[in-house]
C-alpha cells in the first residue's frame, strides 16, 4: 500500500508522523472520509469544502489548494490500483512543543490512505441492524461544534464502545436535551406516518453529505422531508429508521435497545431510499 503524505507516495511502514504532531498529542486536525465509486471520487467537491471549512474553524491553513488534494487523492486511488473503496484524508496541526498552543507548530501534515471499507455485514443492508441509545452524551454545539470534522472523535468512540459491549455494531446518541443527535459516525433519520424526519444541526449533528444527498432524494422522490428534534418516544415510536454516512451508506435499522422498529423488517420508505441512493451514486449526478 501506498500513502501520500505531504507530496510524496510512500510505503505504508513509511508514512509515520512525529510524536510532536498536536494530531497525535491532542487530537489536533482535521479529517473526511470519501468514497470512491467506479473510479470516480464521489462528491469530492463537497468533501473538500467541509474539509476547509473545518480546518478555518480551527485556525490551521492547509499547505495545499482544494485542486491539489483533490489531484494527490486521485494520485492515491492509482497508485493503489482502487477504483472502489474509500479515501481517508487528514489534515494535522504538526510538530510543535507540549504546550497546547496551536501557533508553535509550523507544518502542519497532510496524508491520504487509500484502502477499500465494509463498516456493516451486508446481511444488515437487506435485514437491519440493532443499536442501542447510548448513555453517553453527545457533546453540545455550544462546547465543540459539531459540524467541524475533527480528530476529536473519543466522545463518538465512547458511544461506539457501548454498543460493542451490547453486542451491537452501532449507537445512537442523545444531546444534552435528551433529544435524539445521531450515529457515533452516521446521521440518523426516522419515518413516521409515512414522513420522513432527521434531526437538525442544532441537536448535535455533524451536518453529514449523505445525509443532504438523502434528504434531497426523499423530496424528490415525493415523500414529506422534515429537519427537527426528534424526542426519544418519537424514536421509540417511529415506523422506520435508518442511517446515512459516507461509509454506512443507507442503513436500515430494525431493533433499538430491546424494541423492534415498526414490524421488524425493513421498511418500505428506507428500501426505497437505500435503491435511489444506489442510483443517485451511479448518476453522472455524482
Ligand atoms: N456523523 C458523524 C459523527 C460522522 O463521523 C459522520 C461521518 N463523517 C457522519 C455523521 C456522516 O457524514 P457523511 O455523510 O458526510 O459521511
Amino acid at each position: 500500500m501506498k500513502v501520500w503524505l505531504d507530496g510524496k507516495l510512500v510505503n505504508r511502514e513509511d508514512a509515520t508522523l512525529s510524536v510532536f504532531d498536536h494530531a497525535t498529542l491532542y487530537g489536533d486536525g482535521v479529517f473526511e472520509g470519501v468514497r470512491i465509486y467506479d473510479g470516480k471520487i464521489f462528491q469530492s467537491e463537497a468533501h473538500l469544502d467541509r474539509l476547509y471549512t473545518s480546518a478555518k474553524c480551527i485556525r490551521l491553513p492547509i499547505p495545499y489548494t482544494k485542486q491539489e488534494l483533490a489531484e494527490a487523492m486521485v494520485q492515491s486511488l492509482q497508485a493503489n490500483e482502487i477504483t472502489d473503496g474509500y479515501i481517508r484524508l487528514v489534515v494535522t496541526r504538526g510538530a510543535g512543543t507540549l504546550g497546547l498552543s496551536p501557533f508553535e507548530c509550523s507544518n502542519p501534515s497532510v496524508f491520504i490512505i487509500a484502502d477499500m471499507i465494509q463498516l456493516y455485514p451486508q446481511e444488515m443492508y437487506t435485514d437491519g441492524m440493532s443499536v442501542i441509545v447510548a448513555k453517553t452524551v453527545r457533546t453540545s454545539p455550544r462546547m465543540l461544534n459539531p459540524s467541524i470534522k475533527s480528530l476529536n472523535y473519543l466522545n463518538n468512540i465512547l458511544a461506539k464502545i457501548e454498543a460493542i459491549d451490547a453486542g451491537v455494531p452501532e449507537a445512537i446518541m442523545l444531546n444534552e436535551q435528551g433529544e435524539v443527535s445521531e450515529g457515533t459516525g452516521d446521521n440518523i433519520f426516522i419515518v413516521k406516518d409515512s414522513q420522513v424526519i432527521t434531526p437538525p444541526a442544532e441537536a448535535g449533528v455533524l451536518v453529514g453529505i449523505t445525509r443532504g444527498i438523502v434528504m434531497k432524494l426523499t423530496t424528490k422522490l415525493g415523500i414529506t422531508m422534515q429537519e427537527r428534534p426528534v424526542t426519544t418516544e418519537n424514536l421509540f415510536a417511529a415506523d422506520e429508521c435508518f442511517l446515512t454516512g459516507t461509509a454506512a451508506e443507507v442503513i436500515p435499522v430494525t431493533k433499538i435497545d430491546d424494541r423492534i422498529v415498526g414490524d421488524g423488517k425493513v421498511g418500505p420508505i428506507s428500501k426505497q431510499l437505500q435503491t435511489a441512493f444506489g442510483e443517485f451514486i451511479r448518476s453522472q449526478e455524482a
